[in-house]
């Protein structure tokens, strides 16, 4: 039987350094042997002792809010009202806006190596449901190259504005899967905080909330979320994005701050862009980072990703949406240069990320879907380390992209 692609020669991002290059065969969208010298027949893919990884996840990304720079007013200096400027040209967002906006980073993000996403719509009475409408068909036609689950949540207030409320329901009765929130713009963050939870279990969905934004460790909202984790059952389906504020933890805190959260099942998503350009806009000089340590919660027993939030917004008015170049700059900046650090970093974007989506079906092994990414790197903390450019993309065993290589014309 000859089988439908063999890539040769693989080093399998995860395994030990010493072990010998394998190959992996596809048969369908499925893996159905990962092995040396794998002796089948079929269409060939040589690796050349490339790196071979499973497709990237993108855990957290605002695709509706995504390429608006040009219409956004200008930034005061040092200002901090990034949203109100988003506030400001979402009545403006048709549809179709949405969709043409949200399929040219979705195609970056799948050229850039992601398989896998958790995008999050806002339904907010300024943009009602056509962002979310917009979402959902973009997920159905893009299915061939990625997996797009949404998120639906209300940025700019919820708890005092009931035609949100009645908009985040409608949604989870129409194909939303996970619910948000962003309490910290909320009058009453806790009574955001309590009305997700009874949504997640009335609409037995999982729970993703941007969380504990600041430069201080005042008044921090993750201890309610992980007491309503608890008292719900819902540990091991709850996901806080940013947590700026455990940056600003000593390490004995954030050591216990660890433990709760690893106890109670609750997942960080550490977001490097944006918490770098919005944090610190108090200070006008030895202006603080703002990027939670995921190295330092992974050492406490948490399981942490590192996503791209927002891409050419005011929030973060850059992106060219490679996660590898975001765990890059959260490396950079969180001092975690070891090659087991680097290494981790990587599995932020993949295996982790895998386990916070709750994919089980996720994993470079047989009988496992052939979502996979070809590196120019030759090990996980390589690709890190250097923003190695993701190859060639495969989908349910689908060539989905290539990226050219640089190419020197010598003399
Ligand atoms: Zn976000």
């Amino acid at each position: 039987m000859a089988f439908d692609l063999i890539l040769r020669n693989a080093r399998i991002a995860g395994t030990a350094p010493d072990t010998p290059l394998l190959d992996v065969a596809i048969q369908g969208e499925t893996i159905v042997a990962v092995e040396p010298d794998f002796p089948g027949e079929g269409k060939e893919w040589g690796v050349g002792g490339r790196l071979l990884s499973s497709g990237l996840i993108e855990t957290h990304i605002h695709l509706d809010k995504s390429r608006i720079m040009d219409r956004c007013s200008a930034a005061p200096d040092r200002g901090t009202d990034h949203m109100a400027r988003v506030a400001a040209v979402k009545p403006s967002f048709t549809q179709e806006d949405v969709y043409t906006r949200a399929q040219a980073t979705v195609e970056r993000c799948v050229a850039n190596g992601a398989t896998h996403m958790r995008t999050h719509a806002e339904l907010d009475p300024n943009v009602g449901l056509r962002g979310f409408e917009a979402l959902k068909q973009l997920a159905e036609d893009y299915s061939w190259a990625i997996d797009i689950e949404i998120c639906v949540f209300a940025q700019e207030g919820w708890t005092n504005i009931p035609e949100t409320d009645a908009n985040i329901v409608a949604a989870l009765k129409n194909g939303a899967t996970v619910v948000g929130g962003a309490p910290g713009y909320d009058p009453d963050h806790g009574g955001q905080i309590r009305r997700i939870f009874e949504l997640a279990r009335e609409f037995d969905v999982d729970v993703d909330i941007h969380l504990d934004v600041g430069p201080t460790i005042d008044d921090m909202d993750i201890h309610l979320v992980c007491e309503l984790t608890e008292q719900f059952g819902w540990g091991g389906r709850v996901a806080v994005g940013h947590g700026t504020k455990y940056s600003c933890l000593p390490p004995a805190q954030l050591q216990d701050l660890g433990k709760r959260l690893a106890d109670t099942g609750v997942a960080v998503t550490v977001l490097p862009a944006t918490d770098l350009f919005v944090m610190g806009r108090h200070q006008d000089h030895n202006v603080m980072r703002g990027v939670a340590d995921a190295n330092a919660l992974l050492a406490c027993g948490v399981n942490c990703s590192l996503s791209t939030n927002n891409v050419l917004n005011p929030f973060t008015p850059f992106g060219d949406c490679s996660l590898i170049r975001i765990a890059n700059l959260y490396a950079n900046v969180a001092q975690r240069g070891g090659q087991e650090e680097l290494a981790d970093c990587f599995e932020m974007l993949t295996n982790r990320s895998a386990q916070l989506l709750r994919q089980d079906d996720y994993g470079l092994a047989a009988g496992k879907p052939a979502d996979l990414v070809i590196w120019d790197a030759h090990s996980r903390s390589e690709a890190v380390a250097t923003i190695a450019r993701p190859m060639y993309g495969f989908k349910r065993g689908r060539h989905t992209f290539t990226q050219v290589m640089p190419e020197l014309h010598r003399p």
